[in-house]
């Protein structure tokens, strides 16, 4: 199975690392994709995709939450990224209207100039999206002509919009959102409605620990050898044979990603 969302660089790994990735490895996670939500550390998940060949790969891009601090030089830096060969998408990339860390405006500018970048390049691209469906879906849906692919990583909206979402042609990326039975109420009810060829599976780590591991870990810290525990938690809910679910979703990330 292959984790389409790891923020490796994240210093919460930093004593850590290898021991992260061999536990993954151990645990059956066959590949993982690092995510860059900056310029610094879209540099750092490229090297350290870099340093695992053939099983770590990486995306380049700004997050919505640093959309404030991107300079004149910051998106030139990410096309040069994008030419790496471990560098697979353009994101994590998107609007974020609920937590409001960038002004709205400069979260919409740095969205739309990174789904230009990508359109150039035929790159896929890795999206973030939080109580901002609406102008999310504006400012994306003319480019999605000119995108070869795009996820929504870390779908945790509603059935409407997920039926949008799947209308305008997005894969969807299902994280341990899914295990919380209380915030996740909802998105437990809809995760069969995904088709078999647009689902992904995340553990988007360190953040979003599964509710529902045990025993309980004593650190709060998610980590992709956990992806395993979300699987089976979506093939229950999809009323779907694990292997299966595991067999689809590694040929949807590997046709997406070109893996
Ligand atoms: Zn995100």
């Amino acid at each position: 199975m292959i984790d389409i969302g790891v923020n490796l660089t994240n210093s919460r790994f930093d004593k850590d690392r290898e021991d992260v990735v061999a536990r993954a490895k151990e645990a059956g996670v066959s590949a993982m994709v690092l995510t860059g939500t900056d310029l610094e550390s879209s540099k750092d998940a490229a090297e350290m995709a870099a340093r695992l060949p053939g099983y770590a790969f990486s995306t380049a891009g700004v997050h919505p939450h640093d959309a404030k601090s991107v300079e004149d030089l910051t998106l030139p830096a990410i096309r040069a990224l994008a030419s790496r060969p471990e560098v697979v998408a353009i994101g994590e990339c998107g609007l974020d209207f609920n937590r409001d860390f960038s002004p709205r405006p400069q979260q919409e500018a740095v969205f739309e100039a990174q789904l230009m970048l990508a359109a150039e390049l035929e790159m896929p691209v890795f999206l973030h999206c939080r109580d901002a469906h609406e102008r999310f879906l504006a400012i994306l849906k003319p480019y999605m002509d000119r995108l070869p692919a795009a996820v929504l990583h870390c779908f945790t909206g509603s059935e409407v919009e997920l039926n949008e979402c799947l209308a305008a042609g997005l894969y969807i990326g299902i994280t341990g959102w899914v295990c919380d039975d209380r915030r996740g109420e909802e998105l437990r009810d809809i995760v069969p409605l995904i088709p078999d060829d647009r689902l992904m599976v995340e553990t988007d780590a360190p953040y979003l620990l599964p509710r529902t591991l045990r025993p309980k870990p004593k650190s709060s810290r998610n980590e992709p050898c956990y992806l395993p525990h979300i699987v089976g938690e979506i093939a229950m809910l999809r009323g779907q044979d694990t292997e299966q679910l595991i067999t689809q979703t590694t040929l949807n990330s590997r046709r997406f990603f070109g893996l």
